[in-house]
């Protein structure tokens, strides 16, 4: 059984000592209500992940970066590496994110390299996908999705599908306050399962974690989260919240029982 899982994307919020006392104060509520069904991930910038990791030892609580470069080191001025955020404490990085394939112009290429050396320095990836309104509306959703997953997964293995989370975050829905219905994130959820059957082997699908994400909050997670192909959510406003990012652990926790 797929376990559920609570990510939380803190964007570009949060001094270090910002970041200092919302861990804080996470890991307290956690203490108290510790998940027995629900992993959490926090991924907070990178120049809070170093203060961040000790903190979280002995908690449920895992890290993960928002973003690493695609190449390993070198001249690359401003970036930051897989190497050092798992360094600093990092098990997972965010790829893709709809922002970064915005305003960074991510393409696939770009994208799938960052995949694979993510996977090669050992750090976990949860790939973003995701059609805009005017995708939506011209009903392109199912093949942006396709595509996503095609090109940006190319030449993974099953082996390394093993350490993939895929968060499907329409674009119309993430930091808008319109929520995708339960239904219509279902039914993209259903459709990924799908087509991971048809591009890697048969059974992919099933065996693959898949969030959804875009405005999720305590008070719409339960419709979400009862979707039988959701596997959790990644959250970015509500996660910035400790006790809003509680609610939706707690949400999950309910939702798997
Ligand atoms: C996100 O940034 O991945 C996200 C889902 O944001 P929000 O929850 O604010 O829509």
């Amino acid at each position: 059984m797929r376990k559920k899982i609570i990510a939380g994307n803190w964007k570009m919020n949060n001094t270090v000592s910002e970041a200092v006392k919302l861990v804080s104060s996470l890991t307290k509520k956690i203490e108290k209500n510790p998940p027995s069904s629900t992993g959490v991930i926090i991924c907070p910038p990178a120049t809070a992940l170093a203060s961040v990791a000790p903190l979280l030892k002995g908690t449920p609580i895992e890290m993960g970066a928002q973003n690493i470069f695609w190449e390993e080191g070198g001249a690359y001025t401003g970036e930051v590496s897989a190497k050092m955020v798992k360094n600093a404490g990092a098990k997972y990085t965010l790829v893709a994110h709809s922002e970064r394939r915005t305003y960074f112009k991510e393409s696939p290429t770009v994208i799938n390299k960052k995949i694979k050396l993510a996977l090669a320095n050992k750090l976990k990836v949860i790939h973003c996908i995701g059609e805009t309104l005017e995708e939506r509306e011209q009903k392109l959703t199912k093949d942006i999705v396709l595509n996503q997953v095609e090109w940006d997964l190319k030449d993974l293995t099953p082996q390394d599908l093993k350490n993939v989370i895929i968060a499907y975050e329409p674009v119309w829905a993430i930091g808008t306050g319109k929520v995708a219905t339960p239904e219509q994130a279902q039914e993209v959820h259903g459709f990924i399962r799908e087509i991971l059957d048809a591009i890697f082997e048969p059974g992919t699908g099933k065996k693959m974690t898949l969030l959804y994400g875009g405005s999720m909050k305590p008070d719409n997670a339960a419709g979400l989260l009862a979707q039988p192909d959701i596997d959790g959510g990644l959250i970015g406003g509500a996660c910035l919240k400790a006790d809003d990012f509680m609610k939706l652990i707690k949400a999950s926790e309910a939702a798997s029982k």
